[in-house]
């Protein structure tokens, strides 16, 4: 009885902090470790500077060049807050040009984590050229000063482009559109909505980059590196 009484309260015991130890961990809430990291370093949630601006993040599901999910937790698109601010305008704007459509983010800010991660998967690959290297301090995505992005209708189908956000091929190239729908290879819906997103971007303060019409800069990387800092 007495050996009895000593085996129930130890298991009593052991029960109780079993269950405290439970509780602890379902009253601590799970931050995205990723994005408390940006935030703490200064960067901002675009949703919370413009809730209707969409954010589907490529790198967070498979579908993208990789063919394998990069961001673990990230889900949401952090920004340096003046480019935040500068996205917002372009919104504005194209929501004065066309109030049908909006905006939809595809990538912007990433932690130097994930761009060692990105540069592991590519480095070796034909893909390694649309990747920076994070020895060479990264690009400006690093830095929360470049978005990937497109447009979309309000329920967030996105519009023709021509050819899909992350095609490497020169079929992206914005300097080559005209000869691209000359020679039928790109529609003129395509053509035209291309030059929409880059009218709004660049009326923002946006800079296109020739070989990806999804992709804008805010700064320049010289820019970047004399007074930015790069995300840790
Ligand atoms: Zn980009």
């Amino acid at each position: 009885m007495a050996q009895n009484g000593i085996t129930d309260s130890r298991f009593t015991q052991r029960h109780t902090s079993v269950t405290k130890s439970k509780n602890t961990a379902t009253t601590q809430k799970q931050p995205n470790p990723t994005a408390r990291k940006m935030a703490a370093q200064g960067f901002v949630d675009i949703a919370k500077v413009d809730p209707t601006i969409k954010v589907s993040l490529m790198y967070a599901r498979a579908d993208n060049f990789t063919g394998r999910i990069l961001y673990d937790d990230l889900r949401e698109a952090y920004l340096h807050p003046l480019a935040a601010e500068a996205l917002k305008k372009a919104q504005a704007r194209l929501k004065q040009l066309r109030p049908d459509l909006s905006l939809k983010v595809y990538d912007a800010a990433r932690p130097m984590s994930i761009q060692q991660k990105m540069w592991d998967e590519v480095k070796n690959t034909g893909h390694s050229f649309y990747v920076s290297n994070p020895k060479n301090g990264g690009g400006l995505h690093n830095y929360g000063l470049a978005v990937d992005l497109t447009l979309c209708r309000l329920n967030g189908d996105t519009i023709p482009m021509g050819v899909k956000v992350d095609n490497m091929t020169r079929l992206s190239h914005i300097d080559r559109e005209d000869e691209l729908l000359k020679q039928g290879k790109l529609s003129r819906e395509a053509y035209d909505n291309r030059r929409l997103l880059r009218e709004v971007m660049r009326w923002a303060g946006w800079k296109p980059l020739r070989t990806e019409w999804w992709h804008f800069n805010l700064r320049t990387r010289e820019q970047a590196r004399k007074y930015f800092k790069v995300i840790r």
